[in-house]
Parts: C-alpha cells; sequence; structure tokens
C-alpha cells in the first residue's frame, strides 16, 4: 500500500490498523456519496470523523488517509489528543455537552463548536475565545445550535428547545468572536430519523431566513446519515463505522 502520503509517513504498509481505517473509511465516502447522489444533491456534506475513546495514533492514522475534520465530545480526552497531534493539520470539532467551566480549555483547540444549547454558553465562548484571539490570533469558533428534536423527555439527547434557536442564534451573531454556523441535531433513540431530519431541515430554513448565512446542518452519523444526506445535512459526523466500536457513551 502506497496510499500514506501527506501527512504521517511514519505508517509502513504492515500497519494492519491503518489498513482497517483505510477500508472503512473508503465504505463510509462511498455511503455519503451515493446518498448525495439518491438525494439529487451535487453538494456532497462534510465528513467529521468523531473519535472519542479511541487513542490520538489513530487520528493521525486517519489523517494521513486525508482526513481533515476530527470530531470529539469531551473536553480532557480532546484537549489532550490536540496537544499530542499539535503537528497535524486537522480541524477539531467539539460535538459533547459543554460545561461552560470548559470553555477556556476548548477554546485553545477546537475550531467548530457544534453543541451549544443555552446562553451563558454563548457568553462563556464568546469570551473565552476573545481572551485567546487577544493572545494567539486564532480564528473566530464557528458555532452550531443544537436542538432538541425530542417530544418525549424520556430520550432526551440533549440540545435547545426549538423555541431557544432564534434568541439563540442572535446571541451568536452579536459576539465578535463566534461564527452562527448552523444547527445540529442528534435523531432521538428510537424514533424515526427520517423524521427527525425533515424536523431539523425547517428548523434550519426557519433560522437562515433572519441569519442567511448560517447554512450549516450538522446531523447524521453511523446509523443514520443516509436519512441525514436527504434531508439536508452538510456536516456528517461518523464514529463506530470507521473507527470501530467504543465503551458505550455515557
Ligand atoms: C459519538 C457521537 C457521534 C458519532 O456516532 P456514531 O454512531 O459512532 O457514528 C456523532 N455525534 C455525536 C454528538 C456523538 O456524541
Amino acid at each position: 500500500m502506497t496510499e500514506a502520503l501527506g501527512q504521517g509517513h511514519e505508517f509502513g504498509t504492515g500497519d494492519e490498523r491503518l489498513a482497517q481505517l483505510k477500508s472503512r473509511l473508503e465504505a463510509v465516502r462511498e455511503r455519503i456519496s451515493k446518498a448525495t447522489l439518491d438525494a439529487g444533491r451535487t453538494d456532497e456534506p462534510a465528513l467529521i470523523v468523531v473519535t472519542k475513546f479511541h487513542p490520538a495514533q489513530d487520528i493521525r492514522r486517519l489523517a494521513a488517509l486525508g482526513v481533515t475534520d476530527i470530531g470529539e465530545s469531551r473536553d480532557q480526552e480532546a484537549s489532550a489528543k490536540a496537544e499530542e497531534l499539535a503537528d497535524l493539520d486537522v480541524r477539531w470539532h467539539f460535538i459533547g455537552q459543554l460545561q461552560g467551566n470548559k470553555a477556556k480549555s476548548v477554546a485553545r483547540y477546537a475550531h467548530v463548536v457544534h453543541s451549544i444549547d443555552r446562553p451563558k454558553l454563548v457568553d462563556a465562548l464568546a469570551r473565552a475565545v476573545s481572551a485567546e484571539q487577544d493572545a494567539t490570533a486564532r480564528p473566530a469558533m464557528d458555532c452550531f445550535i443544537q436542538v432538541s428534536l425530542d417530544d418525549d423527555a424520556g430520550s432526551h439527547r440533549g440540545g435547545a428547545s426549538q423555541a431557544d434557536v432564534g434568541l439563540l442564534a442572535d446571541r451568536i451573531a452579536a459576539a465578535s468572536s463566534l461564527t452562527l454556523a448552523g444547527v445540529m441535531a442528534v435523531a432521538p433513540l428510537g424514533a424515526d430519523p427520517s423524521a427527525a431530519f425533515e424536523k431539523l431541515a425547517g428548523i434550519s430554513e426557519r433560522l437562515r431566513s433572519a441569519h442567511p448565512g448560517a447554512t450549516g446542518v450538522s446531523a447524521g452519523m453511523s446509523q443514520d446519515l443516509e436519512e441525514a444526506v436527504r434531508h439536508g445535512a452538510t456536516h456528517l459526523r461518523i464514529g463506530s463505522d470507521i473507527l470501530g466500536s467504543r465503551p458505550a457513551v455515557r
């Protein structure tokens, strides 16, 4: 195998994990291309590979295979990996629940946060990114508003209520260190992902009427990427179908 060009020269042809990641990545990329075609779209969504619980060395392998966008959901783990992999040219996406007291840490390495769900978090991130910009000239942080698509509180998977999206959007747009990217959601457990993503598309449309630049729709995981693509996802967050299984998520 001679594909490990660019970043990651260190992986030889005998690296079995590299070969495994390569074939799974290719399979997922093919699914995305097919779903894009089936949806009659010409704009292929961006692939964010979610590496939580998997070692930093796998991110090196993914970068060697051409992956440019990495998703992580816990600050402690993500910040350690970002530090260890500072030489890699990848964009870090924070996709997990975020406490306000972690905003400073996230502002040091994350290019994008997908899980903004309350005004206090907007304020904490705005301050933290602004301070980081003074110190390091980092770019503005791209921010997705995570929306809850649950009607049933019992299967809640996080996110703001739909009624709060407008208020959160205005607050993000007003912060000079933040850029409003769009909306994000996780399909409710046990429900039809297609209906959930259709709902999200409507929320995105309403958001864009007030904020035309906020065109991002972060939706779709290993199990439901086809449905997400069909309903206009611009960013897919794929973990287990590329990395393999991981310990149960909290
Ligand atoms: C873990 C995670 C993913 C990836 O899920 P897979 O089913 O492994 O593809 C996507 N989005 C969020 C918010 C996650 O926490």
